[in-house]
């Protein structure tokens, strides 16, 4: 049986909606939305090295954020968000620039006061990623923000006031040409809404659309969609069901995801399914941690999934007793001395000789370890073996040489 999307009319703030979405057209053990999937004829391919694509996207409209495309099938852009004072600016611009480093496309800073706002200026100058003003409440915030430089601003239409705030923001963004991302939280739907369709995935996705609509009718394009629950199933069906009724780019994130473990693997498995179907423009992996592990966790599921290529990729084991080198202290160095490489380059850390040396076959260089030596690989074959203090300096230099004979070979 098909299973159907409930929706309705939305609050005063809002335009109507029908009184329900369209069926859904897939059976629920089928595929996802068939013909919303792209084939991979329309896919853009590669559009901006390093990314890559490797899974057949959702085709949403495309949208820019400060030099970026988003949408339209593009691969996904990882953000995260600050967690200093905004209003220091710099110490704020430092912690941007590390989370870039880790490979965040856009980083969102919370904006909580006017002296927040006024501190963009330098934030969303000097930072090396377009800088996203996070707004609650004051929708005046988020035009002094945007006022300030801020490349996009993100509100919820469910605290802000209603659908006339909405447009204020809205028609801010218009004149400096700045992205909105209206962003609805399961914690903060709609009242209309959520009093007909009680508070779960269907309210959000009619909060979403209702927002959605009144931005098209008074014709602003650039804007996405968040639907973010604190749980996997909530976060999931609220992101399916948009899709399926919206061409309007949507970011995904479990939002209040938890500490570091959990949080990652609740935000895998959320995203990771939607990816994996096609949706998602932009992810956030939320996490009770620094906003530079966030960037790196959003990056690696990405990269899990093809969806994003380049830089270092790392292939270690877990240990046992036949390791006899401390590894995680060698895969941190190599990490750290190969940190710039954004060519794609795959390293096998490997304990002992039992899979190091049948890894080091799949992988660009590799190293087994030995009793505090190791021996080293490219491509498969052994190179040398060498003290454990020498290592991580010998990886370096011959990754160095076979990206450098790689680049002159192409
Ligand atoms: S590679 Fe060696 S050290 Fe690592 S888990 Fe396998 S057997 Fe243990």
């Amino acid at each position: 049986m098909p299973e159907r999307c409930p929706s309705g009319a939305l609050s005063a703030g809002f335009p109507s909606l029908p009184p329900s979405l369209p069926p859904c057209r897939q059976p629920k053990s089928a595929a996802p939305a068939p013909e919303r999937i792209s084939s991979a004829a329309r896919v853009p391919r590669d559009h901006a090295s390093p990314y890559c694509q490797s899974v057949p996207r959702v085709i949403t409209r495309v949208i820019r954020i400060g030099p970026l495309s988003l949408g339209g099938g593009l691969p996904p852009l990882v953000q995260t968000m600050t967690d200093t004072d905004t209003r220091d600016a710099e110490a704020t611009l430092l912690q941007i620039g590390r989370c870039a480093e880790k490979g965040a496309d856009i980083v969102r800073v919370a904006v909580p006061d006017a002296a927040s706002a006024a501190a963009l200026e330098r934030v969303a100058g000097g930072s090396p990623v377009p800088v996203v003003a996070d707004v609650h409440f004051d929708w005046r915030l988020a035009v002094l923000s945007l006022k300030a430089g801020a490349a996009g601003v993100r509100v919820n239409p469910g605290n802000i006031g209603g659908g006339a705030e909405l447009m204020k923001v809205a028609e801010e963004c218009s004149r400096t040409g700045a992205c909105l991302r209206v962003g609805v939280n399961l914690g903060s739907l709609d009242r209309d809404a959520e009093a007909r369709l009680g508070r779960g995935p269907e309210a959000m996705c009619a909060s979403a659309e209702g927002a959605c609509a009144l931005l098209d009718r008074e014709g602003f394009k650039n804007f996405k969609v968040s639907l973010k629950a604190s749980g996997v199933g909530d976060t999931v069906r609220a992101a399916r069901l948009f899709s399926r009724i919206s061409d309007v780019p949507q970011h995904l994130g479990v939002t209040e995801a938890g500490p570091m473990v959990a949080g990652i693997a609740k935000s895998a498995v959320a995203l990771g399914a939607l990816l994996s179907e096609g949706i998602g423009d932009t992810i956030r992996v939320s996490l009770t941690a620094p906003p530079e592990a966030e960037a790196e966790a959003g990056v690696e599921i990405l990269r899990a999934l093809g969806l994003r290529k380049g830089g270092v990729e790392i292939v270690s084991c877990p240990t046992c007793a036949r390791c006899r080198i401390d590894l995680p202290s060698l895969i941190e160095e190599v990490k750290r001395r190969l940190a710039d490489v954004k060519d794609p380059l795959k390293v096998a850390v490997m304990g002992c000789v039992v899979n190091g040396p049948g890894e080091a076959k799949d992988a660009d260089l590799g190293v087994a370890g030995g009793r505090k030596r190791g021996r080293i690989f490219v491509k498969g074959r052994f190179v040398s073996e060498l003290p454990f203090a020498e290592l991580a300096p010998a990886l370096e230099e011959l990754a160095r040489g076979f990206l450098k004979e790689k680049a002159g070979a192409t």
